[in-house]
């Protein structure tokens, strides 16, 4: 998930051009420097953080989410069938 403080952005289209999975696009509204911060697309990012790492202004915050709990859930499963 990507959160963009959006009056910190100057609009230079780093993070867009060069987010390798096309996950970014401006947005229709302006901010207080007069530019269109980025938006991210639903369903296109991978959490690679390349966004967060390139914006000259420390605008982009990602979270990536934490699937650890998903694999112990899946690993008790296992281990419950293996005792029927
Ligand atoms: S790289 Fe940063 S300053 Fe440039 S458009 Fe993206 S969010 Fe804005
Ligand atoms: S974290 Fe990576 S995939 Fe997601 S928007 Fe940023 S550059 Fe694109």
């Amino acid at each position: 998930m990507i959160e963009v403080n959006e009056d910190y952005c100057k609009g230079c289209n780093l993070c867009i051009m060069f987010c390798p999975r096309k996950a970014l696009e401006e947005s229709e509204k302006l901010n207080k420097k007069g530019v269109h911060p980025p938006i991210e697309i639903e369903d296109r990012c991978v959490g690679c953080r390349l966004c967060e790492l390139i914006c000259p202004d420390f605008a982009i915050t990602v979270t990536v989410e934490d699937k650890k709990d998903d694999l112990s859930t899946k690993k008790k499963t296992k281990v419950a069938c293996n005792e029927v």
